[in-house]
């Protein structure tokens, strides 16, 4: 069935594609928009699934929009559907339903895939992924009777999760293959910090300790047995190895890939009709001049904003400063900018408590990054500095007036 519709497709229904289809109608864009999306769920927040949604067993998913907003927008979605091919000439897709959608613009918001184990025993029932909300279902339906937890994976699904277990009352173990927690995504001394708040909850960290398998009895998870040869008895695994581009169906459209599908300064892949923005995309990077792949909320929706002026007539370059956050327990962790190539770093401690409050990233005397524990204010001044690419000098960074650094940013 050849049903011909032109204007925009965006595949993919999470953060960044759901965000594209509201800027183009919020841009005035009047030609069709269609969203797909594999995932059968209303398009819905992702931050809560590993926190509040594992909460109460009855914490409804919170949705990106409200239930008439694509209709009273105008916009078609498509969910529980699969895109499974393009054909770049005739510029139409593919759905899974065999239906054809023909497009002016194609966005590819495909995201991420849960990397999965591949160890004996990761098929077994009993151990969890976290990336959609059908997998936070099936994770917090197995909490109920669950005594003991072992998290593979030290990095924000594995940490979240585990403050979020330990405060339902479960036994949580933390196994983390690198030497430290968060190696991809926070300093070594924000790293202890937040590894000494989960151990003051009475989590265990195992850190530079890898799985060899996992063992079974009748039938499910009962162990994970370490690579040196101990086993922890558990009833429940929750493997946040990290996640994976999806990238097939751009791969097969013989679209450029690199370490996810290559774009340039406007998010258009190496066919100009179609553009990737979100966790599946490497992007110019101007600062640190290469091409990066980002793996946030907040990145999907700054590129989707982008993309949508764009594919409105407003040729836009992507620039926006990068920030991250994440909700361990009580610990609110907050990061602006890229610490990566800085070569010294400077760490300020509340003054009330003296616990670590922040830490920035320099590179000769140009700010790069700034990591935040509970203190949102100075996070949000910290992205101003680096918009706007004001660095305070170290004494004042190190004197830790935060208000002291708005004047020097405002004046
Ligand atoms: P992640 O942040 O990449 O962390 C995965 C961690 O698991 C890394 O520290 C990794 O170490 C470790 N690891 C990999 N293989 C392992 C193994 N076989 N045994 C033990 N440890 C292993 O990924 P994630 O926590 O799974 O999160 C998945 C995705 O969700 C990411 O895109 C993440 O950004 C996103 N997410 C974001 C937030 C947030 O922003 N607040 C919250 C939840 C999820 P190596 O680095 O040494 O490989």
């Amino acid at each position: 069935m050849a049903g011909v519709l032109r204007g925009t497709v965006i595949v993919g229904a999470g953060h960044g594609g759901t965000q594209a289809a509201v800027n183009l109608r919020e841009n005035g864009y009047d030609r069709p928009v269609t969203l797909i999306s594999a995932d059968a769920d209303f398009p819905y927040h992702k931050p809560p699934l590993s926190k509040s949604f594992m909460k109460t067993p009855d914490a409804p998913l919170q949705p990106l929009r409200g239930p008439s907003f694509f209709d009273d927008t105008a916009i078609t979605t498509r969910l529980g559907t699969r895109v499974t091919g393009i054909d770049r000439a005739a510029r139409r897709i593919t759905l899974s339903t065999g239906e054809t959608l023909d497009y002016e613009a194609l966005v590819l918001a495909t995201g991420t895939v849960a990397r999965k184990l591949t160890v004996p025993g990761a098929d077994l029932p009993g151990v969890h992924h976290l990336r959609t909300a059908e997998d936070a279902r099936a994770l917090r339906g197995a909490l109920d009777g669950a005594r003991r937890a072992v998290i593979v994976g030290g990095g924000f699904i594995g940490l979240e999760a585990a403050a979020m277990l330990a405060a339902r009352g479960l036994e949580v173990t933390v196994v983390e293959l690198a030497e430290r927690l968060l190696g991809r995504a926070a300093s070594a001394q924000v790293a202890a910090a937040i590894a000494a708040d989960l151990e003051g909850q009475g989590v265990t960290l195992l850190t530079g300790t890898g799985v060899a398998a996992l063992e079974a009895e009748a039938g499910r998870i009962a162990a994970v047995r370490l690579g040196d040869g101990r086993a922890l008895p558990c009833d429940l695994v929750l493997a946040g190895i990290g996640a994976v581009p999806e990238v097939g169906l751009a791969e097969a459209a013989g679209l450029e890939i690199d370490n996810g599908i290559r774009v340039d300064a406007r998010l258009a892949t190496s066919d100009l009709a179609i553009f990737a923005i979100g966790d599946c995309c490497a992007f110019p990077h101007a600062a640190s001049g290469r091409h990066l792949r980002l793996e946030s909320v907040q990145n999907a929706t700054d590129q989707a904003r982008a993309v949508a002026r764009t594919i409105s007539g407003t040729e836009t370059d992507f620039a926006a400063v990068p920030w991250f956050w994440s909700d361990i327990g009580e610990t609110k962790l907050q990061i602006a900018g890229l610490a990566e190539g800085s070569d010294r770093s400077l760490r300020i401690a509340a003054p009330d408590t003296g616990a670590l409050r922040a830490v920035y990233h320099l590179k000769g005397d140009r700010l790069l990054a700034v990591e935040t524990l509970n203190s949102a204010g100075e996070h949000m001044l910290a992205r101003r500095m680096l918009a706007l690419g004001k660095t305070p000098d170290a004494a004042l960074i190190e004197a830790g007036d935060i208000r002291a650094m708005k004047a020097f940013v405002t004046g």
